[in-house]
């Protein structure tokens, strides 16, 4: 049994100058702890609904100080002085003070910081680091193989590339630290390669560079090349390629918008295949339109059985919606993310369900991140083998890869995907 002894929030900012939220919490008897809040640009429609102000004069409306309020009042005035047997429980009384479906009421941005701060200081009433009381019982913990986002596009930059995200994946790598060397040399010879071409080397939300460039094909060419130019081996045995083209955001009128054409999702589909069969990508996230289940089908059937299949805005890390996407077979991953759902012990049902039922995980980071690495802990504590946090540069998405360097130093774990 544990009770809250203190519970805060500040307004504070994200790694885009977006105001979000820090949570801080103390159990009777433990120290403070907090919690940063992440924030996502290319949303599902049926994500957990964040609350910002929605005043002008503030951070063009981008304002939390309601949310930190919720904290502050009536989420302390619930949860303060109460008993809860475990995280499960305070998570559920989360929800119910809420009373909404999506939680946008007190907000999902006040929910899960909390949720996420309780789980610290659990660990630490514990005594354990995060991710082993994050572990379920049965369940091996792992070090992920880390995905390097490292060409940005769609809505998180602003160049004319219409796939959001083309990720380095270091399968092949003997250790974790090994990965994130091979992450960092690639993603330097990317840099002179893209420099030498003559494209800017400026970063992407993700910190991935975002050069003008428009065909998906061009852009994986430039990946292997510098994936070689750095002494690595493209593909499973070495390090392979993933992509995340964010599909909703190019999907209006039954079409697929890109690079100047409008595919049908059999088209799209058809691209795929080539893209596949010309590149060694493994794995490939939202590659339709979250309102396109029957494409999804199609998908499955054509590449399921080569690739990895990822839903991000189709699963929401949503267990309801998890428990019917397996059942209707339309992708065998699913992207987990913690401000999707909203809460600790949500995320980790969502988990526990995709493990059940043969899929693969991914834990991601959003485009708008704090330094906070809870993440890289819950990557390992789930042993879903994968963690996406963006490129191998800017402060916000190297913290998480630093906490996996420091948890492989500590402990003898085992590294890759699943
Ligand atoms: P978001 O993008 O955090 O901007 O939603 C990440 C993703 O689509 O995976
Ligand atoms: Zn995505």
């Amino acid at each position: 049994m544990f009770e809250l002894a203190f519970l805060t929030a500040h307004e504070i900012l994200d790694s885009r100058a977006r105001p979000t939220l820090s949570v801080t919490v103390a159990l009777a008897g433990g120290r403070p702890v907090r919690a940063g809040v992440p924030a996502g640009a290319s949303t599902g429609s049926r994500e957990a609904a964040e609350r910002r102000d929605g005043d002008a004069s503030r951070f063009t409306g981008q304002g939390v100080l309601g949310v930190v309020e919720a904290v502050r009042g009536e989420i302390s005035a619930a949860l303060l002085g109460r008993r809860f047997a475990d995280q499960g429980e305070i998570d559920r009384a989360l929800v119910e003070l809420d009373g909404t479906h999506d939680k946008h009421r007190l907000g999902a941005n006040a929910i899960v910081g909390v949720s996420m701060a309780v789980a610290r200081a659990l660990a630490e009433q514990t005594a354990q680091p995060l991710w082993r009381s994050l572990n379920p019982r049965g369940v091996p913990a792992r070090l992920p193989v880390p995905h390097f986002n490292v060409v940005n596009g769609g809505a998180h930059a602003a160049n004319a590339l219409d796939f959001q995200e083309f990720m380095l994946a270091p399968l092949g790598a003997p250790s974790l630290a090994e990965a994130v060397r091979a992450g960092a040399e690639i993603y330097a010879r990317l840099r002179n390669e893209l420099a030498a071409k003559g494209h800017t080397v400026g970063l992407g939300d993700e910190g991935g560079f975002a050069p003008e460039l428009t065909s998906p094909e061009e852009v994986c060419r430039l990946l292997v090349g510098a994936i070689e130019a750095a002494g690595y081996r493209p593909g499973r045995d070495g390090v392979a390629l993933a992509l995340d083209p964010a599909a909703s955001e190019l999907y209006r009128d039954g079409r697929y918008h890109l690079a100047g054409e409008a595919l049908t999702s059999d088209e799209l589909i058809e691209r795929y295949g080539e893209l596949v069969a010309a590149f060694p990508i493994w794995s490939l996230e939202d590659g339709l339109a979250e309102s396109d289940w029957a494409g999804w089908r199609q998908l499955a059937d054509r590449l399921g059985d080569q690739i990895q299949l990822v839903g991000d805005d189709i699963l929401v890390t949503n267990p309801a919606i998890i428990t019917e996407a397996i059942e209707q077979k339309i992708a065998n991953a699913a992207l987990i993310k913690l401000n999707q759902i909203g809460t600790v012990s949500e995320t980790l049902e969502a988990m526990r369900l995709c493990r059940q039922g043969g899929w693969a995980q991914m834990v991601s980071h959003r485009s708008g991140e704090t330094e906070d690495s809870f993440i890289a802990d819950l990557a390992v504590g789930s042993g879903c083998g994968q963690l996406k946090s963006g490129a191998p540069a800017r402060g916000e998405r190297v913290a998480k890869y630093n906490r996996l360097i420091e948890i492989e130093a500590d402990h003898a774990l085992g590294y890759g995907a699943r």
